[in-house]
């Protein structure tokens, strides 16, 4: 069931369907910039197209990470040979996590992007609420993102006493990471693409007929068999990559451009935008590389060639739910052990967000810089470090989603939530970028992981 970890063989750069598919990505993103800018309006109607590409991603999500996590499970043969796996995965999600906060506290700290960049008249319409004003786009945005009504997220905002804190407390946070466990009703999650509790699902099902033998030979069979059928399908759907991923980034890119106050936006920003890009880079091009050679002793950045596909599906969708069957595609296709990547891929793409840890807690200090009168010392900044953790591993992997729980931090240290429409007007640019260092995250942490999976014994 498992492919055998490569050892004295080249390391592999394969790519799912060749090199053809990810140069034909990139012409296909370069092109759509290029449109936006030119002609942004056609640009923007293109969006049914991404629509339709994202929608074929997403509807496979459910049950290949159902069928994934499964056959990884029932690829270690036996329950109890999970455990150091197991182990591994969470301390390499917790220790990354954790080390991408520490990057964005670093960077934004030395480079203060909040620091006499805003003028006084921006920071003041922060306050206004008329139509159209900062704070009703960050109700519409959370509503977009959060799936609540924009009656019920302003309901929510206005019980909030503004600048004071009203600290659900890290205890409550943890209780509620601890019921996104678990469900109680497998349908539902599964409707609502929760993939958590369907992953503790999966892992405790698979785990039991481990313990069942030839009893459930049949459905042991099933799902290999349908998971090795979805897999193909990713294959099938990834021929329709360049020009879906076309109509997403031009229709994105369109929109802004048409609406004109983008640039405008970014340059008033612009210092933020870097510095949480630069935090980024560092994570995506030192930290996760240096794990990756540590612990397999291979060049990481040909790693990261073979996974270009998937990056580029994360920068184009925003999304590392719908990016997980070509994250899943391109592990395996560079030769990380099935075993180890069903396993590590979904978990990862659920709980395991660096890029998004880094920008909330980049964010949250760039809003107290930003905000009068506020200074936060040393232990405020562990309290955003603590939640900037918990919050990313509570954010889904849908776009703009690590905007919603960034309330979480602000709540946390008592920053004033209105400020949060200084970073709104660019946040689905940056959520692109955060995307494509989460799923990187995820495929290291499969290469990773793969270096403790127990031998099979055969
Ligand atoms: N869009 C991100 C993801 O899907 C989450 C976020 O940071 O908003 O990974």
């Amino acid at each position: 069931m498992s492919d055998p970890i490569p050892t004295d063989e080249p390391q592999s750069t394969k790519q799912p369907h060749g090199n053809w598919l990810t140069y034909a990505i990139c012409v296909a993103i370069v092109a759509a910039i290029a449109l936006a800018l030119l002609a942004p309006h056609l640009a923007a109607s293109l969006h049914i197209g991404g629509e339709l590409f994202l929608r074929m991603l997403k509807m496979i999500v459910v049950p290949l990470v159902f069928t994934s996590v499964m056959c990884g499970v029932l690829g270690m043969g036996d329950v109890r040979k999970l455990g150091r796996p197991g182990a591994a995965a969470i301390g390499y999600y917790i220790a990354t996590t954790i080390l991408a906060v520490i990057v964005g506290l670093v960077v934004v700290n030395v480079v203060q992007p909040g620091v006499g960049t805003v003028d006084q008249a921006t920071l003041d319409q922060m306050q206004t609420e008329d139509r159209g004003s900062p704070k009703s786009k960050i109700i519409k945005t959370l509503a977009e993102s959060s799936g609540l009504s924009v009656s019920e997220v302003g309901g929510v905002l206005e019980n909030l006493p503004p600048g004071e804190s009203v600290q659900p407390g890290i205890g409550t946070i943890f209780e509620n990471l601890m019921l996104m466990l678990v469900t109680d009703n497998l349908i539902v999650s599964a409707a609502n693409t929760q993939l958590l509790p369907i992953i503790v699902f999966a892992i405790m099902f698979a785990g039991m007929l481990t313990t069942m033998h030839d009893e459930v030979s049949v459905i042991t069979t099933l799902i290999t068999q349908t998971n090795a059928a979805l897999m193909k399908f990713v294959m099938l759907i990834m021929y329709f990559a360049p020009i879906g991923i076309f109509c997403l980034v031009a229709a994105r890119f369109g929109e802004a451009q048409a609406n004109g106050q983008f640039i405008q936006e970014l340059s008033q920003i612009g210092w933020y935008f870097g510095t949480v890009l630069l935090g980024l880079g560092i994570h995506a091009f030192i930290t996760l590389p240096a794990i990756f050679y540590l612990i397999r002793r291979e060049n990481p950045y040909r790693y990261m060639l073979a996974m270009s596909q998937a990056l580029l599906t994360a920068f184009s969708t925003a999304s590392s739910s719908a990016t997980l069957p070509v994250t899943l595609e391109c592990s395996e296709a560079a030769g990380i052990s099935k075993r180890s990547t069903e396993f590590v891929v979904p978990l990862g793409a659920t709980i395991n967000m660096d890029g998004t840890a880094l920008y909330e807690a980049a964010a949250a200090i760039f809003i107290a810089q930003v905000a009068p009168g506020i200074d936060l010392d040393f232990w405020q900044q562990v309290v955003v470090a603590v939640t900037a953790t918990l919050a990313a591993i509570g954010a889904a992997g849908i776009p703009e989603a690590g905007l919603v729980t960034m309330l979480i931090v602000l709540n946390a240290v008592g920053l004033p939530l209105e400020y949060m429409g200084l970073i709104l007007s660019v946040d689905w640019l940056l959520d692109r970028f955060r995307t494509t260092v989460n799923v990187f995250g995820d495929a290291v942490g499969a290469a990773v992981v793969e270096k403790t999976l127990p031998e099979i014994d055969n």
